[in-house]
């Protein structure tokens, strides 16, 4: 019988109204099992590992991040797949964060959540769950169909570090606005092969050191001097600079001087857009070229969360500088298309 371990770290699909405050607050695994007796129905056999304490996903770290991936290494033989209940608000992140964390994975991590508490009548919880389990159970082969970190969501499934949490009301909270969806739910489920990950040829390899000594440059027509210096003279080892359109940004003297002085300093600057769609192309308009010649790294078309998730990974792994430069320009786990 095809096993599957649920891990249950919290989010709105398992919450409860606290009845002083009337917030939402996380609640344990057994009143989703009450509100999906489905579950019982399935002909998988499912274990449930439930985080202790339950999270809202606002609250999710590094730490948790390793946690979570340790577990799926820990006992990666005896599942076929892995599926995360997770909240949606940082849900790209950790997916992101897994994907790097497990490296040459084989089987289904398929991270869901909701909209809407599994106990609300409207609830999009059950087929988000109920669809994530099928899918972390389907096999090609005899192998994994699904061998990667994914976000399942409204019927779409996503590669998770392609995923960005785009509203957040609409059932359709995800998209993925630079890669294919991977599979898509209606009458049957429908996989796109063609754009999902090939089984690894080597064993899984757990990572999980990651440095978070990194900052973010955001940056806005009428940005202060003092605003950017705060950034690029922080102690940070390296920043994801999110720019205009392909990777533009103003070429004022003061400005660039900035960029050129942490750049001697020795931090990393990656440069990725604004823009969720596309890609950064250095040098295409003049207002990047100089970028360019300074040593700032293209982030192409990674999303924000990818982008950050990787430079905390790289960072983590004691390579030198130039190594993390060129690798952050790799796709690593499919994160970007150079
Ligand atoms: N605040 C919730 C969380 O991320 C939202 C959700 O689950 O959709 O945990």
């Amino acid at each position: 019988m095809t096993k599957i371990l649920i891990i249950y770290t919290g989010g709105t699909i398992g919450m409860v109204n606290n009845p002083h405050t009337g917030a939402l607050i996380p609640f344990d695994f057994e009143q989703i099992q009450q509100n999906v007796p489905e579950l019982a129905r399935l002909n998988y056999d499912l274990d449930v590992y439930s985080f202790n304490p339950i999270l809202d996903s606002s609250n999710m770290d590094p730490q948790i991040w390793a946690k979570i991936a340790g577990l799926i290494n820990e006992r990666y033989e005896i599942y076929d797949g892995f599926v995360i209940l997770h909240g949606s608000d940082t849900m790209a992140y950790t997916a992101s964060a897994l994907s790097f964390m497990l490296k040459n994975l084989g089987k289904p991590v398929v991270l869901t959540g909701s909209q809407l508490p599994i106990g609300e009548i409207r609830t999009d919880a059950k087929e988000n769950l109920i669809t994530a389990l099928e899918i972390a159970a389907t096999k090609n082969n005899g192998q994994a169909m699904v061998p990667e970190v994914c976000i399942y969501f409204d019927y779409q499934l996503f590669r998770g570090n392609r995923s960005i949490k785009y509203n957040s009301e609409k059932f359709e909270a995800f998209r993925s606005p630079n890669y294919p969806k991977l599979a898509e739910a209606g009458v049957n489920l429908s996989f796109f092969n063609n754009y999902i990950s090939q089984q690894p040829v080597s064993a899984l390899r757990l990572e999980t050191n990651f440095n978070t000594n990194i900052s973010v440059l955001k940056l806005y027509p009428g940005i202060s001097e003092n605003a950017v210096k705060a950034i690029t003279r922080s102690s940070a080892e390296a920043i994801v600079m999110e720019t205009f359109g392909s990777g533009n940004t103003t070429t004022a003297a003061w400005f660039t001087d900035s960029l050129q002085e942490a750049v001697d300093a020795g931090k990393l600057i990656v440069d990725i857009s604004q823009c969720q769609g596309g890609s950064v192309e250095l040098g295409k308009y003049e207002t990047s070229k100089k970028l360019q010649q300074m040593g700032i790294v293209s982030g192409f078309d990674m999303t924000f969360e990818a982008t950050v998730t990787k430079m905390m990974y790289l960072l983590g792994q004691g390579l030198t500088y130039k190594e993390v430069s060129s690798l952050m320009e790799q796709s690593l786990r499919g994160e970007l298309t150079a």
